[in-house]
């Protein structure tokens, strides 16, 4: 089945979808993108992503080029036109293009470009690697300084999971000032005892849906939580490790730079709020 893509307001086949040579997401990664991932159909925490996306345009003085409504309903006839049960749905908007390439960003008034795309996934909430955790390396962050702004500019955190790759590992964790920022496309976690703990919010991390969520539900449960920087020093001593994304949900990590986490298979803690994160989002999806 061919896929159909959303390219500002059409919904066409991929084939035939275009954008402008001079637009500057293409150009000058001017552009913020979110990923909201479908499960048996349904959107999960769509509107985590909307209000992020809403903060992502408004700190980078660009438009709102789409409702809210109008995003929820082009991302559900995405879902539906390409029948997805299990998957992603990614939207890039950009600033844009006045048709040639400059510094100076064009007139407010340019046409922003909104682009959206679905990604079939299916057994997405079945990943085998939830089961066996995942192994991380750990990576100096060489990022721009507002990690807190979902841009397009990736090629730092792909030359991480690269580096990863080359180490036999699955992806790595990002460190400045000796401390872990977060992994390369999630935020991570360290378990000491019943305590789970996570670096807290700022410039230097994405606020993550799945984070937000993951804590609200961790708290709930009576789990403790504390948000504040740690080593990969001390993260190598932890009972557990986990990462959390929109694309993963929340996956344990039982190996950082060669160093066994707990027994090395995953712990009780991570399991149990992939379960509970698992279980919420679908009753919440829409
Ligand atoms: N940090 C980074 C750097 C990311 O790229 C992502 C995923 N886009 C996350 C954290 C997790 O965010 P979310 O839970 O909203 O997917």
């Amino acid at each position: 089945m061919t896929r159909t893509v959303y390219v500002n307001g059409d919904y066409v086949p991929e084939s035939e979808a275009m954008v402008s040579v001079f637009d500057r997401g293409f150009l000058f990664a001017d552009g913020v993108y979110e990923v909201t991932s479908v499960l048996d159909g349904k959107l999960v925490d769509f509107d985590g992503h909307a209000v992020r996306l809403e903060r992502s345009l408004s700190e980078l003085g660009m438009g709102h080029p789409i409702t809210k409504d109008d995003l929820l309903a082009a991302h559900r006839e995405l879902v539906r036109l390409n029948d997805i049960t299990d998957g992603l749905v990614y939207l890039q908007i950009t600033r844009g293009s006045d048709g040639d390439r400059d510094f100076v960003y064009p007139a407010a008034d340019t046409p922003q470009t909104v682009v959206m795309f679905t990604q079939n996934k299916p057994g997405l909430a079945d990943a085998p690697a939830a089961r066996t955790g995942i192994k991380v390396i750990s990576i100096e962050d060489q990022r721009w300084a507002r990690r807190d702004i979902k841009t397009v500019q990736l090629l730092y955190p792909s030359m991480a999971k690269m580096a990863a790759k080359a180490a036999g590992c699955d992806d790595a964790w990002m460190i400045e000032d000796g401390h872990v920022t977060e992994g390369s496309s999630n935020n991570a976690y360290i378990v000491k005892g019943n305590k789970i703990i996570t670096r807290q919010l700022s410039n230097d991390i994405l606020h993550g849906i799945t984070r937000a969520a993951v804590l609200r539900f961790a708290k709930e449960a009576q789990m403790e939580v504390e948000e504040r920087l740690f080593t990969i020093e001390e993260a190598k001593q932890a009972d557990e490790a986990f990462v959390t994304s929109a694309s993963t949900f929340v996956m344990p990590v039982v190996e950082i730079d060669g160093a066994t986490i707990g027994t090395g298979a995953p712990g009780k803690i991570a399991p149990r709020l992939r379960e509970i994160y698992l279980d919420e989002s679908r009753k919440a999806a829409i």
